[in-house]
């Protein structure tokens, strides 16, 4: 199957293609991430999202900035103004377009969307930006805040860690490297952020080549799991917490008062 930027995102690509947001859906929940792959359930559109695909929209190019505003109205007040939100998105916007180092992590091609097989699946990506010249990639991310600290279960993460972005990077690395282009090396993987505040903060967040072979093992084990319940070989087991299993579910029993905080 052929990817287009019009197709990318379409179903039947995600029946095809295995992608970094549907393996990790795959680990948050099996039965919501099968429901979404069938086109039975479909995520919310958050304005968390669409804020960031504003803020990616004007890192792109003017023309990608000009279609999404025409395309989004609803960033827009009655009166034609622009949103609080948007207002902020605005200074997101100046404040990484004002930093030079910024501006060199931004060039390169947009939007390049890549295909490889890895763990004998069809993948595919989409990169922000690809730099093969200057040998880097880089990813644009909008955060809360880019020092939060999230706990896990067992310790305090960064971001990073806690939405798998280092995951992504690792798996789009590989997907790089093994698409076509003479390339025996991983290039570099950033992670260009920048946070949702009153004063927004940035970083250029760079990984290792050992970071990379460490999630790949990881992928690597948890794949083939994903894939029998793709394909419908193994029943999804549904996580009881998330949006899709809170909509599906039925009670078979009271619970008792001191079990509340108790794990699912
Ligand atoms: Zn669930």
């Amino acid at each position: 199957m052929k990817l287009t930027p019009e197709n990318y995102y379409s179903q039947e690509a995600n029946e095809y293609y295995m992608s970094v947001s549907q393996y990790k859906d795959f680990l948050k929940c099996e039965a919501a991430a099968l429901a979404k792959v069938k086109g039975e359930y479909q995520d919310i559109k958050k304005d968390a999202l669409l804020l960031g695909s504003y803020v990616h929209a004007a890192l792109e190019s003017e023309e990608a900035f000009d279609l999404f505003k025409s395309d989004n109205a609803e960033i827009y007040t009655a009166k034609k103004e622009l949103k609080a939100p948007y207002k902020m998105a605005n200074k997101m916007i100046d404040s990484v377009l004002s930093d030079d180092l910024c501006n060199i992590v931004l060039e390169g091609d947009k939007e390049v969307i890549l295909t490889a097989e890895l763990f004998g699946i069809p993948w595919k990506a989409k990169l922000d930006v690809l730099n093969r010249w200057n040998g880097r990639f880089t990813d644009i991310k909008t955060v809360k805040g880019i020092r939060d600290k999230y706990w896990n279960g067992q310790r305090y993460v960064s971001f990073i860690q806690q939405y798998q972005y280092d995951v992504q990077m690792s798996v789009y690395a590989e997907i790089e490297r093994l698409s076509g282009v003479e390339n025996p090396d991983y290039l570099e993987p950033t992670i260009l952020a920048v946070s949702k505040e009153d004063v927004p903060d940035k970083e250029i967040i760079y990984f290792d080549t050992e970071l990379i072979q460490e999630k790949l093992r990881e992928v690597s084990g948890n794949i083939g799991r994903v894939m029998s319940v793709k394909r419908g070989d193994e029943q999804p087991v549904g996580c009881g917490k998330c949006d899709y299993c809170k909509s599906r579910k039925k009670l078979d029993g009271m619970t008792y008062y001191l079990d509340l905080l108790e794990a699912i």
